[in-house]
């Protein structure tokens, strides 16, 4: 019987490429109760793309070109998949960049940086809530009418006055796409199946979030989850009932949750600091190796009589 199920697991474990770097964390599969999939970059590809360049109506810094000039600017210092989608559009419109100096990221909430004597700042909605700043209602009623569903929004804003709603001024938005993958649908399908709950945590907003939930029928959802927040969800999950966490994520800001499920399962694509912090690799990307871990797993460790 060994062989038979060496064969099986090996079979099993190469089929989406597998890779197991931690046996106890490979155990733990087979008792999962709950698995959090991170949204950015593990449901979907990562691969952001700008879609949209909308300049607050009357603004003086009226043109697309002008204002994604400006962001451009500010995120050519930032490694953020969003940084990199607006930097890469400038460049293909040989948009000329200012240097920008003082940059600091503003851990999922965007990034700011002084460009051409101007403190500019790329924020999230959150951000934006944060700060008291009011949108214009010509602006959001732009961005529901230009921007496709469940893109990602993030508003360039001009805080050489200050940060107070009174002093900071919206220079427009922007909206990026990102593509669900296709084989999610099923992974999550699979899991569900097999009567594990499925749910998914990203720092992204919770309209973003719930629109990207919806299409895979994932109906719990924690949104704009910060960074050092990610591994207080996995704490509070398994603190219900003794509740068994996996966590499938790629990203820097999933390492910590990684390490803290009793599964930590990376996305192969992902950042070194993700892979490093999981039990298990999935080397092709394809979240269905969630479920195929925990039939691996079953069958490995599954008592022999
Ligand atoms: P996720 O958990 O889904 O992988 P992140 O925590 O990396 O997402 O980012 C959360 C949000 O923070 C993004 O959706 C974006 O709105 C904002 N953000 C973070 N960094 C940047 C940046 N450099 N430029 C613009 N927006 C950013
Ligand atoms: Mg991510």
């Amino acid at each position: 019987a060994i062989p038979l199920v060496a064969q099986l697991t090996t079979a099993i474990g190469a089929r989406r490429g597998i890779l197991v770097r931690d046996r106890a964390a490979l155990e733990e599969a087979r008792d999962i109760d709950v698995v959090l999939f991170d949204k950015t970059g593990t449901l979907t590809t990562g691969k952001q793309g700008l879609v949209r360049v909308v300049p607050t109506p009357g603004g003086a810094d009226a043109g697309e070109d002008a204002l994604l000039a400006l962001a451009a600017s500010v995120e050519s210092k930032s490694e953020h998949p969003i940084a990199r989608a607006i930097v890469d559009a400038a460049r293909q419109k040989e948009l000329g960049l200012d240097p920008a100096t003082a940059f600091q990221s503003l851990a999922g909430r965007g990034a700011t940086a002084t460009v051409a004597g101007r403190t500019l700042t790329m924020a999230s909605a959150r951000l934006v809530t944060e700060r008291g700043i009011r949108l214009d209602p010509a602006l959001i009623h732009g961005a529901r009418e230009l921007a496709p569903d469940g893109a990602t929004l993030v508003y360039l804003i001009d805080e050489t006055a200050g940060t107070g709603p009174e002093e900071a001024r919206v220079l427009g938005m922007f909206a990026l796409a990102d593509t669900i993958r296709p084989e999610s649908v099923e992974a999550v399908a699979l899991l569900r199946k097999r009567g594990i709950r499925v749910a998914m945590l990203t720092g992204d907003s919770h309209e973003v979030a719930n629109w990207v939930a919806g299409r895979l029928g994932i109906t719990e959802v924690f949104a704009e989850v910060l960074p050092g927040q990610k591994s207080d969800v996995v704490a509070r999950l398994q603190a219900e009932g003794s509740k068994r966490v996996a966590m499938v994520g790629d990203g820097v800001n999933d390492a910590p949750a990684l390490a803290r499920a009793d599964l930590g399962i990376a996305i192969g694509a992902g950042t070194d600091v993700a892979i490093e912090s999981a039990g298990v690799v999935l080397a092709s990307s394809d979240p269905r190796g969630v479920a195929d871990t925990i039939t691996l797993s079953r069958a490995s460790y599954r008592k022999m009589l």
